[in-house]
């Protein structure tokens, strides 16, 4: 079976485009990523500006050059694809189509999003309105090369998709018309009550995982320890190894013939100089290989 070097090994973090899309890129560079995430616009306001050719040109080529493979956009937190209120779900359908242009000017591999939040209405309700809103998308992503993934979440306050039925609701309603997929946050996961902490809990949460949504539809993780507990509902990222999850789970996750060569991001705190360390360490966990 064919085993990806370490140095090829697909990490990176969330890095700023503060001086433009493309700096993303370079500070993913400076600090031994191999991908990153980025914000294609101002991810804090609903008005946003297109991605003009030289922007798309400029990014292409420092992507080349950087070799940065599997770019990741996180799309905004304003957008509630499931919005109860019809002017925000409006508001949010129009700001995602926005995102899969700006995406797919950019070539981007990826649209990471949170599934949406129910806010006084039930779940059901809200879980049929993010299929439809997706569906609407379907003419935008006809090449199919930009794939969009749910983000598994916490389960912090009336948030959508914690649950794996819950994903599963929405993939099964849109994957026949649309590139779909899932990116399993760490530090979510743990919070929604799915224990990752040994090799044995790994197991059983991505059996499960695999039993309720299928493991082909997992693209991408969200690399990030926790600073609550288990089951607690509350998200707040921790640096690796500082938090509940601790370093085991991430030493297995590395090491594990399912789970080693899907690409991770960081979003963990502390920016650049944690990012360089855990980078470098998360390799150097990647040098094990369990089966
Ligand atoms: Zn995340
Ligand atoms: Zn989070």
């Amino acid at each position: 079976m064919h085993r990806t070097p370490i140095d090829q090994l697909l990490i990176g973090a969330h890095t700023s485009i503060a001086g433009g899309v493309h700096h993303a890129l370079i500070e993913g560079k400076s600090i031994g990523a191999t991908t990153i995430q980025l914000f294609t616009s101002n991810q804090r306001q609903w008005k946003s500006k297109t991605i003009s050719e030289e922007e798309a040109l400029l990014f292409r080529e420092i992507q080349e050059e950087t070799k940065i493979q599997k770019v990741m956009s996180h799309s905004s937190y304003l957008i509630n694809l499931g919005s109860s209120n019809p002017e925000n779900l409006l508001k949010s359908r129009e700001a995602f189509r926005e995102e899969i242009i700006r995406s797919s000017a950019l070539g981007l591999s990826f649209i990471n999003f949170h599934p949406g939040a129910s806010v006084g209405d039930t779940k059901e309700a809200c879980l049929d309105r993010i299929v439809k809103s997706l569906l609407m998308m379907e003419e935008y992503v006809e090449d199919g090369q930009v794939r969009l993934l749910l983000e598994s979440t916490a389960g912090q306050g009336s948030s959508i998709g914690y649950q794996f039925e819950e994903l599963a609701y929405i993939l099964e309603r849109t994957q026949a018309k649309l590139p779909m997929g899932i990116c399993l946050d760490t530090c979510h996961l743990f919070c929604a009550g799915y224990d990752i902490r040994t090799p044995q809990d790994w197991k059983r949460t991505l059996e499960e995982f695999d039993k309720i949504i299928g493991i082909q539809h997992l693209y991408a993780f969200h690399v990030n320890d926790s600073e609550k507990e288990c089951g607690s509902r509350k998200d707040r990222h921790a640096s690796l190894g500082e938090g509940k999850i601790g370093l085991e789970s991430f030493k297995f996750l590395m090491s594990y013939s399912v789970t080693r060569e899907i690409p991770k991001y960081l979003e963990t705190p502390g920016g650049c100089p944690m990012w360089d360390k855990e980078i470098w360490m998360l390799r150097e966990f990647g040098k094990n290989y369990t089966r």
